[in-house]
Order: structure tokens, then sequence, then C-alpha cells
């Protein structure tokens, strides 16, 4: 490929497409092994991954000339090599109640949305996305509409969270600056079918002398790969959520059709034998509320008995329309009644207020190909938007 130099600045320039080796969101291994093929000597090999990682994850530089602890010489040789580059952000949108809902292309083809969710505290969730597209088919949910294009690679996950904290500007890292200090793999895909990249992302994502967000901070949703449970919690120490929405196997098969593959049983008992489980590291249950699917006590009762003996808290998600969805989201008192008979057997039962529902942002409407809400749809939105912002519900612990 073609390239040429400019002279003042001595950067590589493609005359098409960059074709440096992209560093960010690569682990310290992979930065070593690159270093290693690039001709740094041996013995100096670690202290330069390390002098490295820490700029790129600590300051997040995007210049070479900014690592000021490496000679100019070698830094002008490494730019020629490798890149600082970030991902295009394609469409950034920001909603109503400060939710940014980022897609990000990785690749020509390859599009991920990721989701800041911000808390009234500023400080606030990211929401990141283990695949493009799904192969399972869970019948609430938009981005099972989407086919699977491909997993992502650790380096795809971890540059979704470097590309939200540049859009934050929250670089160097201090605590006193950091605004995204959760995150949860609830995008697109399904994390436990793509186990290895999630894990090693985390590694990087953990790291101290990096980004440095705690394991407890970190969550792992699964539809219920249960083979793949208790592995990703000795790999990760990260915090489980299941995505439920049935406590009954008839009913879950028929909304989520992995539950065929994995019943309820072999799911509560990978949930039972998760590393660390106690009352300081609980399993969440995700809920959605569909109007006169799940939602009634009978149902509420079912969910009980079924969390019986698991350390858990339960979160209870009104439903958030997408187009082409058939589902309604159930009615408040309804959401409040199963919330209420669910807290009083113990389960703390927050019912989630939707974020970034306006740009389609919310759990379960992310597919990469966004489409416009049909009228109708955007009418019963608002209209249980105004329900949620006229009653809070506060969970009595
Ligand atoms: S809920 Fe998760 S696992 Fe189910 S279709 Fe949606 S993205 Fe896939």
């Amino acid at each position: 490929m073609a390239s040429t130099l400019i002279p003042n600045t001595q950067k590589k320039i493609s005359s098409n497409v960059d074709d440096r080796i992209r560093l960010v969101g690569l682990g310290r291994n992979e930065i070593l092994f690159h270093l290693e093929n690039f001709g740094i000597e041996k013995q100096k090999l670690k202290m330069r991954t390390k002098q490295i990682f820490h700029w790129i994850y600590n300051y997040g530089v995007r210049d070479w000339s900014e690592m000021t602890n490496i000679a100019k010489k070698l830094r002008n040789e490494l730019e020629e090599k490798f890149s600082l580059e970030r991902p295009k952000i394609i469409e950034k949108q920001v909603s109503n109640d400060g939710t940014r809902k980022y897609l990000i292309q990785m690749s020509p083809g390859v599009e991920v949305e990721t989701v800041f969710i911000p808390d009234v505290s500023k400080t606030g969730a990211l929401c990141v996305s283990s695949q493009v597209g799904c192969t399972l088919t869970c019948k609430f949910c938009h981005t099972g509409t989407q086919k699977l294009v491909r997993n992502l690679t650790s380096q795809e996950i971890v540059l979704q969270v470097i590309s939200a904290r540049d859009d934050l500007n929250e670089w160097p890292t201090t605590q006193e600056n950091r605004k995204l200090t959760n995150i949860v793999f609830m995008g697109m895909g399904e994390p436990l079918y793509n186990s290895n990249q999630v894990g090693d992302s985390l590694d990087i994502i953990c790291d101290p002398e990096g980004i440095g967000i705690g394991r407890r901070r970190i969550t792992i949703s699964t539809s219920g790969v249960v083979p793949e449970i208790v592995p990703i919690g000795s790999r990760t120490s990260a915090m489980l959520a299941i995505s439920l929405h049935a406590a009954n196997d008839d009913l879950r098969e028929k909304i989520m059709p992995i539950n065929r593959k994995y019943p309820l049983k072999e799911l509560m008992q990978a949930c039972r034998d998760y590393p660390g489980l106690s009352n300081s590291k609980r399993i969440t249950f995700e809920y959605v509320m569909l109007k006169g699917i799940n939602d009634k006590p009978k149902h509420a009762k079912q969910l009980i008995n079924l969390l019986k003996g698991i350390p858990s808290k339960v979160n209870l998600i009104p439903f958030n329309p997408w187009p082409g969805s058939d589902f309604e989201c159930s009615d408040w008192a309804t959401i409040e009644n199963f919330a209420d008979l669910v807290n009083k057997a113990g389960y703390a039962s927050p019912i989630r207020t939707p974020r970034g529902r306006d740009i389609l942002a919310a759990c379960g409407q992310l597919r990469s190909e966004s489409e416009k809400l049909r009228a109708s749809d955007l009418r019963k939105l608002n209209k249980s938007n105004l329900k949620l912002l006229k009653t809070p519900f506060i969970p009595k612990t």
C-alpha cells in the first residue's frame, strides 16, 4: 500500500487506509509481542510495554509525541509502525435523560452500539456489546432480530470503553474525574457465546495501571448459557446477571428459546455454584414486565420459589417497545404489585427507570441498523414514560 512521509512531523500516512497496527485496545502481552517483533531489546521489553500501556490506558494519549518518557527517535519509529487511533463513532445520540448511544464502526460492515447511562451522582455505567447481532431470538429483544455478524474481539470490546471515555473527556484516569464507573455486558449479543474475548477484555479494563475499573463493578449478563456460567465467574470474578423474564419452563421457552437447551433447573444450579456468591455478591435477575404474559401474582410467586437459597436481587424492567415488537409494557399498578410481592419475600426488587428510550438505547432496544419507531409505538412509550415520572417507586428494603 502506498504511503507518504510528511517531512515536518515524520508521520506516516497511508494514502488510503491507515495500515499500522492499532495498539489501543490490546493487552500487555499483545503489546509486548508487537514490540518484540518490532525489535525492542529483550531487556527493555517489559519496561517499554509498561510505559506504553500506562500512556494508552491511564492518559488516553492519541499522539506518540505525548509519551514523554520515551526518546523522540524511538517514538517516531514506533509511530511509523503502530497507531493510537480509535474506531470511528459514526453516530452519537444523546437522550433527554443524558443517556448517550454510540454507533461505532470497528471495521467496514462491523458496527456496534454502546450506551452510556449516567446516574444521579454523575457516575454511570457503560453498556457494552460482545457480539454484532445475536444468534438467540429472545422475543422481547430488538437485537434478537438482527442476525449474528460475528463475535467481537477483546480489543473491540475495550475500544468501546475507550471511545466512551474519549467522548466523556475523562482522561487521565483519576478518581475525581471518573464518570464511567461501571460496565455491564448487556449490549448486543450473548457474552457467554464469546467468553474468551470477554474474559480477556476484563483483564485490560480492570488493570489497576490503566483504566482500573474494579471487577465488582463489572456485570456480565447472560440469557442462560449454563456450561459457561461457573467458568466465567472463576475466570473474571465479575458480577453475574441472568436475563430471566419467566420463572416456569413453559413460559420461558416461549419467550426465550434458549430455555429449551438449558432449562431452569440447570440454570438455577449454575447460579448456586457461581464462584464467590454471598450476600455481598448477589446475582441480579432481570425480569422484563410484559403485559398479560409474565406479570401476574402467580408469576411473582413462581419467581420467589425459584430464587430460594440464592443471594439475589430482581431488576424489574418495564418493557421498552421497538419497531415491530409484539409486546406491551405492563400497567404501572401491575408492576408495583409484582415488585411488592417479590420485595415482601425478602428480595430487593427495584423497578428500573427506562433510560434512553427516545433514542432506542434502552434495555432490549439495541440493533445496529437503527430504525425509527412507529408513531403508535412512540405514543405508547411516551404514555408509559409519563407514568413513570409521575409515580416514582421506592422499593421497601
Ligand atoms: S436478550 Fe441478549 S441473548 Fe436474547 S436476543 Fe437479545 S441480545 Fe441476544
